[in-house]
């Protein structure tokens, strides 16, 4: 059965979801991969926002009280999404993933500043950590961050690449470090910055194989200055601030490892019971029934590590005690995206690989961005062994 660990209010949510992306995104899915229509991606964006299902996430800001936000059903919006438009759903992956720090970390007149108009679809996200130098190792970064005690400011410098929605957004969240004679983990710093923000700039957008349409450029700091309040957590807790980031993030990136990976399964077994080969349907025959079998088997252990890491999450539990669980469904989801894609190729030969028969060449395209980003494959591999040894250290 599949959705085994969801509730009747999950199913709900993604009946109403599934509704409301078969109206809004998928007459628009072909533009935003044909054209990397930007244009395409905000109207969908700014219809979720206007629907609500931002805030659904964040319940607790319109009632009151601030506790966790619903992984569940942004786990359950990232897969519905991914199987239609991968590229729409990564732009508002990040939103949301811009989103957490600011419910979580930003003081309140800067979260209502810059967070409601994102969960209302008016606005975008994007979260500034990859550098030239530094990637996986997050805490060799370069970009230096001071405060400027005679302005009552924060005085950012550096350079950001690979960043999603990267021209593209209103509120930048950035990491810097503040304190170079410390640990980074000691000496980081997370700041909200204003897409208007003087010494803002975005010298490059990138040209990637796939995710057409969600625009990811570089972010460039000079001498950009915020006021004190955008700050978020503490001064020089940035590390901590990041590494509460990541569980969000990798969890709803195994919902889109899980919708991505759907997609390409739905088209490889739609062929294989179509297509005739030797007198046979191709489902028949034993090597093409494997692939069949074992695409369902991973995107099954897809789903129940997202939908565990996701409920462990909404139940109370993250840090440490979710980090390996996190790292399991980020690894698992987005390799099980990476092998039914190729294997969708294979099952549907020729038509596989040509844009004029359908959508299997860009999910093959789309899906292999995914054991990259948020914390790659060995990133993820490296978190999940250090909580199996907890007495040693696996070398980085
Ligand atoms: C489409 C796309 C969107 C992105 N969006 C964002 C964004 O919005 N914000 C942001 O900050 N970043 C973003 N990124 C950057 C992404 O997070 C990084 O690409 C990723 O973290 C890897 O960093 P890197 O590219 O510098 O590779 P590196 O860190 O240089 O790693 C290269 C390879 O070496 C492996 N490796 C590194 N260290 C080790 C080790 N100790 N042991 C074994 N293997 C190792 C890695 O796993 C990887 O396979 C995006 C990237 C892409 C492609």
């Amino acid at each position: 059965m599949r959705d085994f660990m969801l509730n009747e209010e999950d199913r709900a949510f993604r009946a109403e979801i599934v509704e409301f992306l078969d109206r809004e995104l998928v007459p628009r899915a072909e533009a935003i991969e044909r054209d990397a229509d930007w244009e395409a991606v905000s109207a969908v964006v700014r219809a979720l926002g206007e629907a609500g299902y931002m805030k659904l996430m964040f319940a607790d800001l319109y009632s009151g009280s601030l506790s966790n936000p619903g992984l569940t059903h942004a786990t359950i919006l990232s897969e519905e999404a991914a199987l239609r438009n991968y590229a729409f759903e990564t732009t508002i992956a990040t939103a949301l993933s811009c989103a957490f720090p600011l419910h979580r970390h930003a003081r309140p007149e800067i979260r209502d500043r810059y967070l409601s108009p994102i969960l209302e679809g008016r606005a975008v996200g994007s979260i500034c950590m990859t550098e030239p130098d530094v990637g996986s190792d997050s805490a060799g970064m370069k970009t230096r961050i001071r405060f400027d005690a005679a302005r009552d400011e924060w005085v950012i410098s550096g350079f950001k690449r690979y960043i999603s929605n990267a021209s593209k957004a209103d509120v930048y969240i950035v990491w810097g470090i503040s304190d170079p004679d410390v640990a980074p983990q000691k000496g980081m710093t997370a700041l909200a910055v204003p897409s208007d923000a003087a010494g803002l700039c975005f010298p490059r957008t990138y040209d990637f194989a796939g995710r057409r349409g969600c625009v990811v450029g570089e972010v460039a700091f000079d001498e950009v200055r915020v006021p004190r309040d955008h700050l978020l957590g503490e001064e020089n807790q940035g590390f901590k601030v990041m590494l509460g980031a990541f569980n969000f993030e990798r969890v709803i990136l195994g919902g889109s490892g899980l919708g991505v990976a759907r997609s390409a399964f739905e088209i490889a077994r739609a062929h294989a019971q179509k297509r005739e080969a030797f007198g046979q349907k191709l489902g028949q025959k034993q090597l093409i029934w494997d692939m069949i079998a074992e695409m369902s088997w991973r995107i099954d252990a897809a789903e129940l590590l997202t939908h565990r890491a996701a409920k462990m999450y909404d139940s109370g539990i993250d840090g440490k005690e979710l980090m390996r669980e996190a790292a399991q469904a980020k690894l698992v989801a987005t390799e099980t995206a990476v092998f039914c894609a190729d294997r969708a190729v294979q099952i549907l030969g020729g038509d596989g690989y040509t844009r004029q028969f359908g959508r299997c060449e860009q999910i093959y395209r789309d899906a292999r961005a995914l054991p990259i980003v948020g914390g790659t494959s060995e990133m993820c591999k490296y978190l999940i062994a250090a909580r199996e040894m907890p007495e040693i250290r696996p070398n980085l």
